[in-house]
């Protein structure tokens, strides 16, 4: 599947080009405004270049871009900001050259990176744009955050969060143990959130969360949840009833 190894573009060459989905009217695209990149190299990093065994590859720089939403009616401004590098690519010639390549650390308003449905719980929300937030900075505490939405959404669908053990006392259930429960009623959903939590697992534990990994599950995380809370079946209906209700008009 080629989606599944997509990654959301954290890197780019020379120019930001990317677009992302604008996090206020979610309808638009962030589009970058070229005229508004700008790199600089700081003072500690230039007085590197005198040392005898100075390497390009010290190079470090700093860059800003806003990115503005193409919905008209719209029109936010996001603004963001990370760090740069020198490395080697090769040329049609198969030449070495020098490029600089820059990765986003920082975005505000933080894009969203998938679609979430209109009626998802307000908690579940908050906690996948807190995921969004975290993206740029920090992969793995973005990871942990989305397995704290799917926590919060097992509660949301009422699924225990304790169970009473032999001796009476009452127990935490791990998330592991929720989805299995959860799965007894809808199994193909609950398989699906195991992947997600196996990279929220990886995050809280400080390991490193491979991009594309957190990309696929996010993707099947907003399958899950338009299942949930999005009534396609019925949308398709009015569709198709739509459709059928404008050729009529126009026959007449
Ligand atoms: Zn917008």
């Amino acid at each position: 599947m080629k989606s599944a190894s997509r990654t959301i573009p954290r890197y780019f060459s020379d120019k930001p080009t990317a677009r992302y989905i604008c996090p206020e009217c979610k309808d638009g695209q962030l589009v970058p405004l070229k005229d508004s990149f700008e790199f600089e190299e700081p003072k500690y990093s230039k007085q590197a270049h005198g040392l005898e065994e100075w390497d390009p590859d010290w190079i470090d720089y700093r860059f800003i871009f806003k990115s503005v939403c193409n919905n008209e009616a719209c029109g936010e401004v996001a603004i963001a900001t990370g760090s740069g590098s020198v490395d080697q690519r090769y040329d049609s010639e198969h030449e070495a050259e020098y490029y600089e390549r820059f990765q986003i650390q920082s975005f505000f308003p933080a894009p969203y990176l998938i679609e979430i449905p209109e009626a998802t719980p307000l908690e579940v929300r908050e906690l996948i744009e807190k995921s969004f937030t975290l993206f740029w900075p920090d992969l793995g505490a973005a990871s942990n955050a989305l397995r704290a939405s799917l926590e919060v959404l097992l509660d949301k669908l009422k699924l225990p969060r304790t169970m009473i053990d032999k001796k009476d006392k009452e127990q935490r259930l791990s998330l592991h143990r929720r989805l299995e429960i959860w799965g007894e009623k809808e199994k193909e959903h609950a398989d699906l959130c195991l992947a997600l939590k196996e990279v929220g697992n990886l995050g809280s534990h400080g390991d490193d969360v491979q991009p594309k990994h957190y990309a696929g599950v996010l993707k099947i995380f907003s399958h899950v949840l338009f299942q949930l809370f999005e009534n396609n079946a019925e949308e398709m209906k009015k569709l198709a009833a739509s459709i059928q209700k404008d050729i009529k008009a126009k026959k007449k």
